[in-house]
């Protein structure tokens, strides 16, 4: 296992669309276990293979129930079959948008077809913190970003500053 770095927006290969996987073999199974590695680096609850330059449709998601106690579930090529019509919104993260927090309207409810960590296929009905984080997962691997729900200009001007960011980070003290 091995922590990766995670691309942060504006990288362009945030925007390419992830590719169904054909198989699970041992590969994509090293790939998960390094995402989930990188993800509990990070403190994030979810993380797409994307944002770790890998475009393939694979997933992976953890909401604590207890402290300590971690229960990952795996989503290769995941599809959404049924959304609920009631919505909810949420204040959402992002470990390719450090520092930036945006209210996105979601179905509240959904039901996911996958295959997990064995290739075994899942069907899986979400609620609550899952269903959003599901949900903004899935738009990783279809090349979308949750400031894609924000107005134009209110979109911009985010780019503008995170761009400034990475400069920022980029340049050494001496
Ligand atoms: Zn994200």
């Amino acid at each position: 296992m091995a922590i990766k770095k995670i691309l942060q927006e504006p990288d362009p290969i945030l925007r390419q669309i992830s590719k169904p996987v054909d198989e699970v073999g041992l590969e994509e199974q090293e790939l998960m276990s390094d995402m989930y590695e990188t993800m509990i680096a990070e403190k994030g609850i979810g993380l797409a293979a994307i944002q770790i330059g890998v475009p393939k449709r694979i997933i992976v998601i953890d909401i604590p129930v207890e402290e300590n106690k971690r229960n990952p579930i795996y989503f290769v090529n995941p599809v959404i079959k049924k959304q609920s019509k009631e919505m909810s919104r949420n204040e959402e993260g992002c470990l390719s948008l450090k520092s930036i927090f945006v209210e996105v309207n979601r179905p509240s409810s959904c039901e996911v077809t996958y295959l997990d960590y064995y290739g075994e296929k899942q069907n899986l009905k979400c609620d609550g913190l899952l269903a959003t984080c599901i949900q903004h997962e899935m738009d990783h691997l279809n090349a979308i970003l949750m400031i894609d729900y924000l107005s134009k200009l209110k979109k911009t001007m985010l780019i503008k500053k995170l761009s400034k960011l990475k400069i920022k980070e980029n340049r050494i003290v001496l």
